[in-house]
């Protein structure tokens, strides 16, 4: 728990979240400024403060916030007509939530990587 961090505080229910899905490990939830009919952010309960921290031996966790994207996919209908995984990475890479998190969008034609 980092006490400064807003994903975190949703983990702890501090603040509301918009939840869908929750584990031991992992919690999504609908980001709060969808870019997409579906646009759900997918988290590791443990403070990680991006893909950069991620330590070489717990990389399964990125493998594990994919795979919860994908079941999620599924059942909101888009994995057969398609959708996108983002991890944005610090400042250039658009990252404002300094808490690891992988961006499933999907529900319309997307386009472009900015
Ligand atoms: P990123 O730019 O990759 O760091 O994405 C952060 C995302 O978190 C943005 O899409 C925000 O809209 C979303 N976000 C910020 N605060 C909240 C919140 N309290 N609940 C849900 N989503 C949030």
């Amino acid at each position: 728990m980092n006490a400064n961090c807003i994903f975190c505080k949703i983990v702890d229910r501090a603040i509301p979240g918009d939840i869908v899905y929750e584990d031991d490990e992992l919690l999504a939830f609908n980001d709060v400024s969808p870019q997409a009919p579906v646009h759900v952010l997918i988290i590791p309960k443990v403070h990680i403060a991006s893909v950069n921290d991620v330590p070489e031996g717990d990389a399964i966790v990125i493998a594990k916030l994919t795979t919860c994207a994908r079941a999620l996919a599924k059942a909101r209908g888009i994995d057969e007509s398609g959708y996108r995984l983002i991890m944005n990475c610090n400042a250039e890479g658009g990252q404002t939530v300094f808490h690891l998190h992988m961006h499933l969008l999907g529900g319309r034609q997307l386009r472009g990587l900015g």
